[in-house]
């Protein structure tokens, strides 16, 4: 087996398309997974994201950005986050950064004496 223009054409576009390297060698014919994955490095290929990686980035991000007010009861099927966009540096959306504040005042009769 020999890594022909058409090969290496071949290679070039279905590692691109994000197949892994048992799918190429398939693909290509008479060729091991592992020859793939050495032609692979050696065309400089092989610093391609796995697709695991490209799925969790942006899964971590969002989730940060996401509003953590807990809705129900912790113990309950139904319960879950807001999971709208938080505010800027807040941990909350708009309604429950508002919701947070409020309930901290109320906590405090002082602060609603002097209202
Ligand atoms: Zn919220």
């Amino acid at each position: 087996m020999e890594w022909t223009e058409t090969r290496v054409d071949q290679l070039r576009q279905l590692w691109g398309d994000g197949l892994t390297a048992s799918q190429i060698a398939e693909k290509l014919g008479g060729v091991s997974r592992n020859a793939v994955i050495g032609k692979a490095h050696r065309l400089g290929l092989s610093s391609r994201p796995s697709p695991i990686k490209r799925k969790m980035i942006p899964l971590a991000a969002v989730s940060e950005r996401m509003c953590q007010w807990p809705i129900g009861d912790p113990g309950d099927p139904e319960f879950h986050f807001c999971g709208k966009p938080a505010l800027h540096g807040r941990p909350y959306c708009e309604d429950h950064c508002t919701a947070a504040y409020r309930k901290k005042s109320e906590n405090s009769t002082q602060a609603a004496a002097n209202r």
